[in-house]
């Protein structure tokens, strides 16, 4: 199951590698432990990507490790691992591990009722640490001592045929994992692979798994699978697998029956896509903003037929909605203020006869709300103009550079 590709025969070079992950692996090295760059460092590298970030891995505990870094701290209690820090670069270093219970059987010792892993603590050599990681190709192991490279389960071909496939069992470490399902749809998205047919199969029935991921957890894969300028191809893909559900329950209903809000749901994946070509920054309330908004009118037009007046009828609808959404993906505090701003500056904007309009347009989410309303628009809404007065009124009265909200955070 081992395949050595030795340094001539592949085109990873050091050059592509960052000098700290280097640093590390040379130590590590010369002080008599085995060291190696793995997963998407190796991965990337390969497919000329720029590698968001170096993981090392090693025979050496994390005791050892971090005895002979100054610069670097343990993490974890029961998953120990250890980084080595260099200013704002960090280099993660984990000690080898055995997958859980044997070797993806299906017993349920360190798995939960539903086979989900509970720890993954127990420490292994070089082979059980491979075969404990999700996809074949990222179980590749760059090896600093001769430049080789160590591929696993068909890792090498399935590089060279451009495939997506989970070692072990699929069905057995979807359960132990159902994220899993959604790092799939996000390498074959973003290195443009194929997901091999025994790893894609069962994910439309298994989808429903992951309503049982921690919020928070899901909170961070959303953003890692929309915010790095593939998300209309992500969000379609995850659409065909039924991912997309369990991650926007209420959206995917809106979808279902009314094809305007896929109309905008769409765009936001495109204008996303867009801002992040131009080199420009994008926010997760904006994005969860505009993924919710088919909901939140939904729910704020039930308020209205009730008797409700506008304001507070959007305002519940914005609770409701947020309650329901936290449910699957926390939205952190500090999206979901400036999230309800925009909605609420959607009612405020259209008072356009008022004393206040050069207030509203100081106000610190006025960009952002500016920009949903051309959203709103370029989705089928028909707002009677607003956004071309807004525009018109931003031409006559320039703001300040730093006034402009949207980019940040
Ligand atoms: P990227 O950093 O671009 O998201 P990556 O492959 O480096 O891609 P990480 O989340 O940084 O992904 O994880 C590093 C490595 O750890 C992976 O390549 C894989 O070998 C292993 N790994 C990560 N998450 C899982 C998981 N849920 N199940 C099994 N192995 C995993
Ligand atoms: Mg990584």
């Amino acid at each position: 199951r081992l395949q050595i590709i030795p340094r001539d025969e592949h085109t990873i070079s050091r050059s592509n590698i960052s000098e700290n992950a280097l640093k590390v692996l040379y130590r590590l090295n010369k002080a008599g432990h085995q060291a190696f760059l793995v997963g998407g460092g190796v991965r990337d590298n390969l497919m000329d990507l720029h590698p968001k970030d170096f993981d090392v891995a090693t025979d050496a505990t994390p005791e050892q490790v971090n005895k002979l870094f100054r610069n670097s701290r343990l993490i974890g209690r029961r998953f120990k691992l250890v980084h080595v820090v260099f200013g704002r670069d960090v280099i993660e270093v984990a000690t080898f591990r055995a997958p859980p219970a044997g070797e993806h059987s299906s017993k349920v010792a360190a798995t939960g009722d539903q086979g989900m892993i509970l720890r993954d603590n127990v420490y292994g050599n070089k082979d059980q640490d491979a075969m404990r990681r999700d996809f074949t190709i990222n179980a590749l192991y760059y090896d600093i001592a001769d430049f080789s490279v160590h591929a696993y389960a068909g890792g090498w071909q399935d590089m060279q045929q451009r495939q997506i496939r989970l070692i072990g069992d699929p069905q057995t470490r979807y359960r132990e994992d159902p994220v899993r399902m959604l790092r799939a749809i996000r390498f074959a998205v973003k290195l443009d692979f194929e997901i091999e047919a025994g790893t894609a199969a069962p994910i439309p029935t298994m989808a429903p798994l992951l309503l049982q991921i921690p919020a928070a957890r899901m909170f961070e894969e959303v953003l890692k699978l929309f915010l790095h300028g593939r998300a209309l191809d992500t969000f379609r893909m995850l659409r065909q697998y039924n991912l997309f559900e369990p991650l926007f329950p209420a959206t995917e209903q809106c979808l279902r029956d009314d094809p305007q809000a896929l109309t905008m749901v769409e765009n936001t994946m495109r204008n996303t896509d867009a801002r992040i070509r131009r080199g420009k920054s994008v926010t997760p309330y904006f994005f969860f903003g505009s993924l919710l908004w088919p909901v939140v009118q939904r729910v704020q037009r039930e308020f209205e037929a009730q008797g409700v007046a506008p304001h507070p009828a959007l305002h519940q609808a914005a609770d409701r909605v947020i309650a329901q959404q936290a449910k699957c993906t926390s939205i952190p505090k500090r999206f979901s203020i400036p999230m309800r701003e925009i909605w609420e500056m959607q009612l405020r904007l259209p008072k356009t006869r008022s004393r206040r309009v050069h207030e509203l347009a100081q106000h610190p989410r006025f960009r952002a709300a500016y920009d949903f309303v051309l959203l709103r628009e370029q989705s089928g809404e028909n707002l009677d103009g607003l956004g071309d007065w807004w525009t018109h009124y931003q031409e006559q009265n320039p703001l300040p550079e730093n006034s402009s909200q949207h980019q940040r955070d």
